[in-house]
């Protein structure tokens, strides 16, 4: 099977009481119009067009928890949507009048949120350079897993990412497994998202590409 296309993305591989290695569900991800049919859509306000001509050819990993090292509630979802209080936590005067978003924030439990149509511009990477190329928001993709640089992610969130990449690869041509890079690789000394706890192999192999092959730079 070609790996990077098809319906075992996310497929989550258990053990019956034969020990038998089964595959007990199979998600299929899919985009329609910019928008990826799995998600709930929550719209930002904080996005635009695209630069005329500019297409979509890098996937940026981010990492976002709200207030930081706390996960649940819907304080992300607050900011990405300017409903954030910025008075409810200490650490939000740090942030306060921030007008950002992401594409997609895949939550702890693999819930998904999109946030922005994947055919316009996020406001996710900031001052950011790319192969030479600086504002990485135009002509990528920002999504943000709920978490931090040093937590593991869970099990849950290396699905979902596997199966939305694959249903992005197939959506926009131009996407590839060399095309993807963490916000620390465009913003260096800048921002360290998804840090050392974010785990490259296990995410490319969810993507049925082997380790080694088509390494990041
Ligand atoms: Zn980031």
């Amino acid at each position: 099977m070609d790996a990077r296309r098809g319906i075992l993305y996310g497929a989550r591989q258990t053990q019956n009481e034969r020990g038998y290695t089964l595959t007990t569900r199979s998600i299929t991800y899919d985009l329609e119009e910019g928008r990826l049919r799995q998600a709930r859509f929550a719209p930002s306000p904080n996005c635009g067009p695209r630069p005329e001509g500019c297409g979509v050819d890098l996937l940026v990993i981010h990492n976002i928890s709200l207030p930081p090292g706390c996960f649940g509630g819907d304080c992300i979802e607050r900011l990405f949507t300017n409903c954030l209080d910025w008075e409810e936590h200490p650490f939000f005067a740090e942030i306060r009048g921030a007008e950002v978003s992401a594409h997609l924030l895949i939550r702890r439990d693999g819930e998904l949120v999109q946030f922005v149509n994947f055919d316009e511009r996020a406001w996710h990477a900031g001052q950011s350079c790319h192969d030479g190329r600086d504002n990485c928001n135009d002509f990528s993709i920002g999504i943000e897993l709920e978490g931090t640089d040093e937590d593991a992610y869970t099990d849950a969130q290396y699905r979902a990412l596997a199966g939305v990449t694959g249903a992005l690869m197939d959506y926009y041509a131009s996407l590839s497994p060399d095309r993807i890079v963490g916000h620390s690789d465009i913003a260096p000394g800048r921002k360290t998202d998804p840090g050392p706890a974010f785990d490259w192999n296990r995410f490319r192999r969810g993507l049925g590409i082997e380790p080694g092959n088509g390494d990041r730079t």
